[in-house]
């Protein structure tokens, strides 16, 4: 029993030991508790000073004080625009209709430029308007966060006085739980196993108990941080305040200058205006005061005026009666007048047609009379190749009144010579042309042409016949002609051109567009029967075209420059052909014709000395002898209409029968060279032209006069050929004391009955 009781003391003691412990820590815990209390408090406190130190109330004032200032100019603009469009008004009235209103409409002008101005930096404000707009919207963001952190703060306010209450609460019941231990002791006392238990389980809750304030702790440290945390975002938030303070007064101090500015520019532009219109209305009354002056004055003369103008109209009134009359007498004169004029002009019409006819037949009896051979010289002008001195000087001259007359002097003796046209050095390409035009166009007709350039080398023939490439020549622009020609008969007639070009070297046939242009060319007369002739494998080309033309040129030039080196040397030494042929069809008729054109630059007719030809040279100089008497013969021939024409002499009379026969027209073009030195040539072209032409016509007496122009005759007939001797027939010039005139020129040269020929 006593052990008993002295457990029970001990145990005692250690309650009572449990109790001072408890209470201790309770008190601890209280006086945390407490102190939290207080600090949270000073916390409240602190944000709340903070608050109403930088708080939004202080930028609320700037805002609204901003407003105010906004309101304030606004309303200072708006007077603005009403004194302005008052002073705008006034000078309006008086300029009206007066002479100063273009002074006064650019004042308006500049007015509204102000005016415009003004607009402008009323934008301006509403721009700065729209800043400060900007700027408090900024501002009631950072009130709003502001007012978020103090909603968290008071929300942790709130969580921390829940837990104190919960530790309140949770010691209230620790304390209310004493009883029972004490009801524990007193029964201890009698079952010491209870007690015992009950011990253990306070003490259990003690273990509780201290954990709990461990956790309390553990809280208190963390609100701690939270605080510290919070004091820091509030630095933060002054600090942000403050710069937006400090924009908030630049801006500020910005928009009074701009306003400052704004005041002074208005203010300046209305003195300027005013001052302005003050002047201008001054000018205005005194042009006022003019203008009535003159008004006064001006009334007696519109009076005047007006008395005139009703006289004329009185007069204008009686005008279209004495109009009529007049009109009725001029037409009656005219329809008098046109009436003479239609009969003078019937019996001109009459006249012309019968003029007409009458030149028709002419023409058809000068084509007879002089038949289908014409004959015309070239004069080329003296070129540098001629040299200079005495050698070179001019031969020959021409008869101002006559284009068919040519003199020349030869060896001191003035010699003339009529042909069918003498052209000078002056003469064009285009005027040579013009006289052989009407025969190229008679080609398209069905007619056979040939036109033929005669004369010693260096005399023109190539020049006339070719020409150069800027200013071409009679086979071009032939060419040409037919082309146009053809296009214009487009509509009623279907033609086609085509191109052969050949050469006769040697009496050797030669085709300058042919593959092998080597190869010896044959003439042989149609299968058919006929009678036409024709060459086998001559290459014919079908041109349309200038360009056409200039390729198939181009491509006969290129294919005789291959086969011989000194291309010059041997044109001169062969005759060069072009044959344009043109068939067409009639396409309503289905008629059809062929007309061709023959165009030949000969070999040149300068003689060869004989003693200085030998071989070669000699034999070239034979042949060509030989073709050009041929030519001769022929010509003459035809001329004279002999039964017989000499065709197979030559080559190329050959090969030109048909262009030579029947209805065919020729043309030779005998060129001369003008200079002293070729005196003696030029008097031998000139002979042979004039003989070719003044072959007289009608069959009986022709034929036994002409004879033959065979070379063999010619060099029987002129000795003088075999060495360069001056003409024996040669006729004087005009006015040398001999009969001048051209038709007895042509009687003196007919008896000797021959012409010149290309001695060897
Ligand atoms: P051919 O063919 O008779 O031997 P060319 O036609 O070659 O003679 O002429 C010889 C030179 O004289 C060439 O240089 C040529 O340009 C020039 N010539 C010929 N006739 C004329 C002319 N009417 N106008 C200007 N130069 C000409
Ligand atoms: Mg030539």
């Amino acid at each position: 029993m006593s052990q008993l009781q002295e457990e029970l003391v001990v145990l005692r003691e250690r309650l009572a030991l449990h109790d001072t412990d408890r209470q201790a820590t309770t008190t601890q815990l209280q006086n945390q508790v407490e102190n939290l209390k207080e600090k949270l408090i000073s916390q409240a406190q602190e944000v709340s000073r903070l608050r109403s130190e930088l708080g939004g109330t202080d930028v609320e004032k700037h805002r609204d004080r901003l407003m105010v200032e906004n309101e304030q100019l606004r309303q200072e603009l708006r007077r603005c625009e009403v004194q302005l469009q008052e002073l705008r008004a006034q000078p309006a009235v008086p300029c009206e209709g007066c002479e100063h209103s273009q002074e006064s409409s650019q004042l308006r002008d500049k007015l509204s430029q102000l005016q415009l101005e003004v607009a402008e930096n009323r934008g301006m404000l509403s721009e700065l308007n729209l800043e400060v707009q900007q700027k408090t919207d900024r501002l009631a963001e950072v009130e709003l966060r502001l007012k978020d952190c103090l909603a968290e703060k008071a929300q942790e306010e709130e969580r921390l006085s829940r837990r104190l209450r919960d530790s309140h609460e949770t010691i209230a019941s620790l304390r209310a739980q004493s009883p029972p231990v004490k009801y524990v002791i007193k029964t201890v006392e009698v079952e010491s196993s209870k007690t015992k238990q009950a011990l253990s389980e306070s003490q259990t809750r003690n273990q509780h108990l201290q954990e709990q304030v461990a956790m309390q702790r553990q809280v208190l440290k963390e609100m701690e941080q939270q605080l510290q945390s919070s004091h820091q975002q509030t630095a933060q938030l002054r600090a942000q305040i403050a710069m937006y303070e400090a924009e908030l007064e630049r801006a500020h101090g910005q928009m009074l200058e701009e306003m400052q500015s704004l005041e002074e520019d208005k203010n300046r532009a209305i003195e300027e205006a005013f001052a302005r219109a003050q002047v201008e209305m001054k000018a205005v009354h005194e042009n006022l005061a003019g203008v009535r002056t003159n008004l006064l004055t001006l009334q007696p003369a519109l009076r005047t005026l007006t008395n005139d103008y009703n006289g004329l109209k009185r007069q204008v009134r009686g005008f279209p009666l004495l109009l009529q009359e007049a009109l009725r007498s001029v037409k009656a004169e005219i329809g008098q007048a046109i009436e003479e004029v239609n009969t003078n002009n019937q019996e001109l019409l009459r006249k012309y047609r019968r003029e007409l006819q009458l030149r028709k037949k002419c023409h058809n009896e000068l084509v007879r009379l002089k038949g289908n051979i014409r004959v015309i010289a070239r004069v080329r002008p003296v070129t540098k190749e001629d040299g200079e001195g005495p050698e070179a000087s001019n031969a020959v001259t021409f008869d101002p009144d006559d284009d068919s007359i040519i003199h020349l002097l030869h060896k001191g003796k003035p010699v003339s010579f009529e042909l069918d046209k003498v052209f000078s050095p002056w003469a064009s390409q285009q005027d040579v042309f013009q006289e052989v035009q009407a025969l190229i166009t008679s080609c398209i007709d069905g007619f056979n042409v040939c036109i033929f350039a005669y004369g010693q080398t260096g005399a023109g023939k190539t020049y006339t016949m070719e020409g150069t490439p800027d200013n071409p020549g009679i086979n071009q622009r032939a060419l040409q002609l037919l082309f146009s020609e053809v296009q214009e008969k487009a509509c009623d007639w279907q033609y086609n051109i085509t191109v052969s070009a050949a050469e006769i070297y040697n009496e050797v046939l030669r085709d300058l567009l042919g593959k092998e242009p080597q190869e010896k060319l044959e003439i042989r007369l149609c299968p058919d029967g006929s009678g036409q002739l024709y060459v086998p494998g001559l290459t014919e080309f079908q041109v349309q075209s200038v360009d056409d033309i200039n390729k198939v040129f181009e491509f006969g030039y290129n294919n005789r420059t291959t086969e011989f080196t000194n291309l010059n040397e041997h044109s001169s030494r062969s005759h060069a052909l072009l044959i344009v042929t043109v068939r067409g069809v009639d396409c309503s008729t289905g008629l059809r014709t062929t007309g061709k054109l023959n165009l030949v630059d000969l070999a040149g007719s300068e003689r060869v000395g004989k003693s200085g030809a030998e071989g070669n040279r000699l034999r070239e100089a034979q042949h060509i002898n030989r073709s050009l008497s041929a030519l001769g013969d022929v010509i003459a021939a035809l001329r004279s209409r002999q039964g017989h024409v000499p065709f197979r002499n030559s080559k190329l009379t050959y090969l030109l029968q048909d262009s030579l026969s029947g209805d065919s027209k020729t043309l030779m073009v005998v060129q001369v060279s003008p200079v002293e030195k070729n005196t003696s040539e030029t008097l031998y072209s000139l002979k042979f032209a004039e003989r070719v032409r003044s072959v007289e016509l009608g069959p009986g007496s022709r034929r036994t006069e002409l004879g033959s122009w065979s070379s063999q005759e010619h060099l029987e007939w002129e000795p003088a050929c075999q060495t360069p001797q001056p003409a024996p027939r040669a006729h004087s010039a005009p006015g040398s004391g001999t009969n001048s005139r051209p038709g007895s020129i042509r009687r003196k040269l007919q008896p000797s009955g021959k012409l010149r020929p290309v001695p060897v």
